[in-house]
């Protein structure tokens, strides 16, 4: 990082648009009428940097803020000027969901309260991190050639128990390409006997021994949903960030799925600037006869492969308990180290969850809490 560009926690470098440097700048010496009108002339997304020798300036940025939704990103010590800082300010929220509602603020207030309402109630799985396609904007960057570090099933299985044991609702299952899993069908019988499951996929690889293990569990009745990647309706937007061919193959999946009896949801990752697709998505979702409430619109995260989408960092969405073989995270949405909880990589659900309620503590209690709903399933 350099004073012209700012890390706001996802390991990417975002370029400084405007900066304001004075040695009286605190919210008390008419810093506040001057941030106003830099904002003003920005567009969302952009940088403001603030060069300060205030030691007040921190506090009261984060009270801005919590009051303005401008994020502030970073307080970096300036390396040429001793005792003062640049505070970098995003101007407008980090935006986690295209859905007509939008992304309510899923904490409204702090408090012991609300930290409990905003405990996880559904685990995330990361099976394997090997992938069929290496789509340009994966989070995870999952990839053929990657390693897959499998969760093994052994691990699976006592997690589970755990997500039952803490009365967990649901656990989802999400790769990489969970499908590339030989024994899947087996963990699914083992989850489904406890737990509705999401399995995430790519549809792309339903055939042969892999598809009729699947197709005997759906035809069974066990609770599973499939929740399938598709970004448009037509192929040009889908294969340009999957390849080739994606888009096709990603339709055959669905229509096998649902003629087998299936409930299948529609995930889009969307970038501000496809936005216009949504309605053809609906169009193509009312034809299968896909539910409408199995429609998820939500925009790229600035992480992992992407190199363009909305900078979220861990305290601009509620947590949803995510766990890999390298052990837990804050959420699905990145596996980046910023997202990593501080418990060790076998450590019981019961550890994960007590590292969730204590971030969220310091979250509420920095006055700088978002924890927006991030809708991976
Ligand atoms: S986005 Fe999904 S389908 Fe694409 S590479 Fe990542 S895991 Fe695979």
């Amino acid at each position: 990082m350099t004073a012209n560009t700012v890390d706001y926690g996802g390991g990417r470098a975002l370029p400084v648009h405007v900066v304001l440097d004075d040695e009286r700048a605190d919210l008390d010496s008419g810093l506040l009428l001057r941030m106003h009108g830099a904002l003003l002339g920005m567009a969302d997304g952009q940088i403001l940097r603030i060069g300060s020798p205030s030691s007040n300036l921190t506090e009261q940025l984060r009270t801005f803020e919590a009051a303005s939704r401008h994020a502030l990103l970073s307080v970096v010590p300036d390396p040429d000027r001793p005792g003062w800082s640049f505070h970098f300010v995003r101007k407008g929220r980090a935006r986690t969901d295209w859905s007509p509602s939008g992304s309510d603020m899923a904490l409204q207030a702090g408090g012991t309260q609300s930290i409990e309402l905003l405990m996880p109630t559904r685990l995330w799985l990361y099976t394997n991190y090997d992938c069929n396609l290496s789509c340009d904007y994966c989070c995870v960057v999952a990839g053929p050639r990657v390693d897959p570090r499998r969760l093994a099933d052994e691990r699976v299985r006592s997690l589970v128990d755990q997500a039952v044991t803490h009365g967990m609702d649901a656990v989802f299952l999400t790769g990489g390409e969970p499908t590339l899993r030989p024994e899947l069908p087996e963990l699914i019988r083992y989850i489904t006997d406890r737990l509705p499951l999401t399995l995430l996929t790519n549809a792309m690889l339903l055939r042969g021994s892999r598809w009729d293990g699947l197709r005997a569990l759906i035809e069974a009745g066990r609770p599973i949903t499939f929740q399938v990647s598709l970004d448009s309706a037509t192929p040009a937007l889908h294969d340009a960030h999957r390849g080739a061919g994606a888009h096709v193959a990603a339709l055959r999946g669905i229509r096998t799925l649902i003629a087998a009896g299936a409930r299948v949801r529609l995930a889009a990752s969307l970038p501000e600037a496809a936005l216009a697709e949504i309605p053809a998505l609906h169009g193509l979702a009312d034809e299968l006869g896909i539910a409408p409430d199995d429609r998820i619109f939500r925009p790229i995260a600035l992480r992992g492969a992407a190199s363009e989408g909305e900078p979220i960092r861990q305290q601009d969405v509620a947590p949803e308990l995510t766990c890999d073989a390298q052990g837990w995270f804050w959420h699905p949405l990145s596996n980046d180290a910023d997202m990593r909880l501080s418990t060790s990589p076998d450590a019981s659900m019961s550890e994960a969850l007590d590292a969730v309620r204590a971030r969220l503590e310091e979250i509420v209690s920095s006055g700088s809490a978002r924890l927006d709903r991030f809708v991976c399933g």
